[in-house]
Parts: C-alpha cells; structure tokens; sequence
C-alpha cells in the first residue's frame, strides 16, 4: 500500500475541457468532441495556462456539458487542434474546485478561509458553501426532490475553528485514533474548503444506511451531473483516509466529475494517481 508521501509536490493536470464554458468562440461542438475512444490522460503533466477556479459559471449548464466530454484527460501537443485551449486542475490551491484534501495533504494555509461563501437559502438545513457549489447544491436538491429523493443539510462549510472542536468532541467520547476515521483535524477538512457537504434523509444521519435511501441512491447515481462525486466510496479507507461516507458530497466540477465517472476512478486520488492517505504523516 502506498505509504504517506513526504512533502507533496505541486501538481497541476493539464483538462482540455474546463475551459471550454468560457469558449465564446461558437465553434460546433462536433469540433470539440473527443474521440470514441476519449483524449488519453497525461496526468501530472505541467501544462499551466490558466486554473479553473473562481470566476467561472456559477451553476452547471447542461447544454455546456456535453463539451465537457473532454475531461482530466489532456490532449498530447502533437494532437492538439488550435480550437482547443489546454487548462490545468489545480490540485493544490485551496481555492480550486478541483484541490484534493486528504490526511497528507493538508489545506494550505491551514486555517483557510473560502471568500465566496454563501447560505444555501433553497435547501433544508441549510448551512453554507461556496457560491459555485451552492448553486450546484440547490440544482442537485431540486433535481433529487422532483424524484422523491429529497434530502437535507446536515452541515456543509465548516471553518477551521468549528472543525477543531468537532475534532476534539470526537475525541473525548470516541477516542483520538478512532475519530481520525471518520472526522478529519482542522487544516484537513475537505468542509473548510466550502466544497464539501453533509447530507441526510430519512432519518439516517451520517450512517452508511444513507446509502439505501432514496436520496442516497440519487445522489450516488446523478451527483455527477451536477458537480459532485461521494468523496469517501466503500473500501476505500486505504486511499482516502475514510470509512464509507455515502453522505458526504464533494464539489468538483462536472469536468472532472464526469472524467472520474468515465475512467471509472472512485477516489481523486485513484483518479490523479496521488499518494494513498490512509492516515497522518507522523
Ligand atoms: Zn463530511
């Protein structure tokens, strides 16, 4: 198994797809479309020419989605048409929807603080998340409600101070070593970077039977569609850190939600080929 990786190094992967929303260009989107067999991935390639973060559309366009077939794969040089415009998904930058948040890779800096956030007024429960990811929230609760698959907000941002003493909680009534599998320390929550969200139906709050309700169903199977991927999958505490959290949702993006969909990778960390984050570095 993969151990705990030193210090990480900057990683930025190349995505022809993320910057086609802000295209403009009206160019067909036969012209975009990849091959059957999809654009080959390159990851961890350098290729920086600008980062998919703040700033673009603030919900998910369905019309836009089908150009974002071209995903996390990048596009070899040599096979690039000049309508394409290579990015990269910043996995580092706090700020990047795509930033991947583990037990090895804390937030940088650690007591972060998302500038963009917003309450999440049309959905139960409320709570709060970046302004991108609470227009996806509120699509996805729309979406999954018209469905009979309703759910509610448990918790969603969550600042560094919040996540100290929910940490802290945990460990007086659970144990230090058993509360690092299912909460993470300050600096390295996924929820402190406003991307991330807690939610419940049927009066299963944070329990794997989540999964059996019809909102966990929904969210499992459409999630993608709006952005989101289940960030802690069953049997993968090894590479996230995680027990199965069928209830926690993460905003990435439908790029590369979808790129992780198509690959059929169930963790970012799969997905980039980053360092297993079963637990701390000592
Ligand atoms: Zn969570």
């Amino acid at each position: 198994m993969s151990a705990a990786s030193p210090r990480r190094r900057r990683r930025l992967v190349p995505a022809a797809a993320i910057a086609l929303a802000c295209f403009g260009l009206g160019l067909g989107a036969g012209a975009l479309m990849p091959p059957a067999e999809g654009w080959p991935l390159v990851a961890g390639t350098e290729v920086a020419v600008a980062t998919p973060t703040a700033g673009s559309s603030a919900t998910p366009d369905p019309a836009a989605s089908s150009l974002a077939a071209i995903t996390a794969g990048a596009v070899p040089v040599e096979d690039r048409t000049p309508e394409i415009q290579v990015t990269t998904l910043d996995l580092d930058d706090p700020a990047s929807f795509t930033v991947v948040v583990n037990k090895v890779r804390p937030l940088d800096p650690l007591d972060y603080v998302p500038a963009d956030v917003v309450t999440l007024d049309a959905v139960p429960g409320g709570g709060t998340m970046r302004a991108e990811a609470a227009a996806a929230m509120t699509a996805l609760y729309e979406a999954a409600a018209a469905e009979g698959a309703g759910f509610t907000v448990s918790t969603a941002y969550r600042s560094y101070d919040l996540q100290s003493s929910l940490h802290a909680g945990y460990s007086r009534s659970r144990g230090y070593d058993a509360a690092d599998r299912f909460s993470a320390r300050a600096g390295y929550s996924e929820h402190q970077t406003g991307l991330a969200a807690d939610i419940r139906a049927d009066g299963c709050d944070l329990e794997p039977c989540f999964a059996d309700t019809a909102a966990g169903r929904y969210v499992a199977e459409h999630g993608w569609e709006h952005g989101f991927i289940v960030r802690y999958p069953a049997d993968k505490e090894e590479v996230t850190g995680y027990i199965y959290e069928p209830w926690h949702l993460r905003y990435v993006g439908r790029p590369l939600a979808k790129a992780m969909r198509d690959s059929g990778a169930a963790t970012m960390e799969e997905h980039f080929g980053l360092a297993f984050a079963p637990d701390y570095e000592p």
